[in-house]
């Protein structure tokens, strides 16, 4: 039996894997369920899986969620120590799927002790690349994509040699506004950003898809965990979501993954790599579909882009300031202490902000500075977002 343990169990990404594992119960061992909020769902999932461990990272959550598991023998514990705690018990696979920076210490916590990560939180390698890499090399854990368009490259170079790439496509599918016109996106509305077109997903990413800030951070995310060079990498629109991602050969050939919009195929892809197994997902009747179109992004509709290509280019810090100011604007946005377009101001106003004065270009990534760059672009947004609001 393998033991798995499942960070974010509660939200879009750990119910689809909750989904895999409960339809082979005696091939699994639940070590650790961990959630944030949803204290009901986490102890429902707890009980039927049969946990070890139940994890909320909200401190005043133990007693509560103590009470919900009572009389089960599942053990208890809140708080983020507690969540990193968790992803450092001994498991043969952890899949991190927390929402967030809050993702970085748990992930971190897995790859320390040398172990296999499922990795959906792009947010660690956005803020802390280099340092997860180098980490995974010195303990030999292993780190396995579960972003779909980062699973499709991971498959598409599967017996390859990376250095033999010439260019990685990621697809988007440009969100909830792609066709409107440019003139209402300040207006846009939280009900209106929180529609994707084609993936349910939780809400901050789905917002982040109609800002594409997802994609931004989706192009960082390929840099780091592939080393392939910013100049090689390329977004484009594809509005059907059923290309993932292409890899480019020397020799000119493309390699595309094609699927359906289903996180359980990388997910399910990450559980049993390196074999392939038989997934739940819907098989695509290409006939029926007919066609699939693509468009390059706009600049002027997806500032983001623009602002994830400059990190690239900053490297050090700059992806934890990045990251954190995003994660401030969209709480402002989904506050309404700004409109949707802000959201691209504030996140420039803090690097240009943290640029000049903090160095975050030629800074080593320790993980106390990043959590220390984390928490001053937060301030920074804040203030940012104080002078728009
Ligand atoms: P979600 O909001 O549905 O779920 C997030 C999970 O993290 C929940 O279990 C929540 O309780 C937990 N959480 C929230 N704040 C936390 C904190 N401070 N500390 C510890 N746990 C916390 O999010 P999601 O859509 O499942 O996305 C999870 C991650 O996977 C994100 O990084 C996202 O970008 C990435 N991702 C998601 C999808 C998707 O289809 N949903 C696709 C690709 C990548
Ligand atoms: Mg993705």
């Amino acid at each position: 039996m393998r033991r798995v343990s499942i960070l974010g169990a509660t939200g879009s990404i750990g119910q689809n894997t909750i989904d895999l594992i409960a339809r082979a119960p005696g091939d699994y061992r639940v070590e650790a369920l961990t959630g944030a909020r949803n204290l009901t769902q986490l102890a429902h999932d707890a009980r039927r899986l049969n946990a070890r461990l139940a994890v909320t990272s909200e401190p005043d959550g133990y007693a509560a969620l103590k009470d919900l598991l009572a009389g089960t023998g599942i053990a208890v514990a809140a708080g983020p120590q507690a969540v990193a705690e968790a992803a450092a018990r001994p498991a043969d696979w952890v899949m991190s799927a927390i929402v967030g920076a809050a993702g970085l210490v748990p992930g971190m916590a897995v790859l320390k002790r040398g172990g296999t990560l499922a990795l959906a939180n792009k947010e660690t390698l956005v803020t802390a690349g280099p340092l997860v890499m180098a980490t995974a090399r010195e303990t030999g854990a292993t780190i396995l994509p579960v972003d779909s368009e980062h699973s499709a490259i991971f498959q598409a170079l599967t017996g390859e040699d990376v250095t033999g790439v010439e260019r990685v496509i990621i697809t988007a599918s440009g969100g909830a506004f792609r066709d409107w016109p440019l003139g209402r996106l300040a207006g846009a509305t939280l009900a209106e950003a929180s529609q994707h077109p084609n993936w349910a997903m939780g809400q901050r990413i789905t917002i982040d898809s109609a800002s594409m800030f997802n994609k931004g951070l989706e192009l960082i995310e390929t840099k780091e965990f592939f080393g392939i060079s910013p100049d090689r990498i390329e977004v484009i629109i594809h509005p059907e979501s059923l290309i993932h991602a292409m890899v480019g050969f020397a020799d000119g050939a493309l390699m595309a993954h094609v699927g359906p919009p289903d996180m359980r195929h990388a997910i399910g892809y990450a559980l049993h790599w390196p074999e392939r197994r038989p997934l739940p997902v819907a098989r695509l009747d290409l006939a029926q579909i007919g066609q699939l179109t693509f468009r390059a992004p706009e600049d002027a509709r997806y500032p983001a882009l623009a602002l994830a290509r400059r990190v690239m280019d900053e490297g050090g810090l700059s992806g934890a300031a990045f990251n954190a100011a995003k994660e401030r604007a969209l709480d402002g946005f989904i506050a309404g202490q700004i409109g949707f377009l802000d959201m691209a101001r504030v996140v420039e106003q803090v690097l240009d902000k943290m640029s000049s004065s903090d160095g975050l270009q030629n800074a080593t990534l320790t993980l106390d500075n990043i959590l220390q760059t984390d928490r001053l672009a937060r301030i920074r947004a804040t203030e940012a977002i104080e002078q728009k609001s």
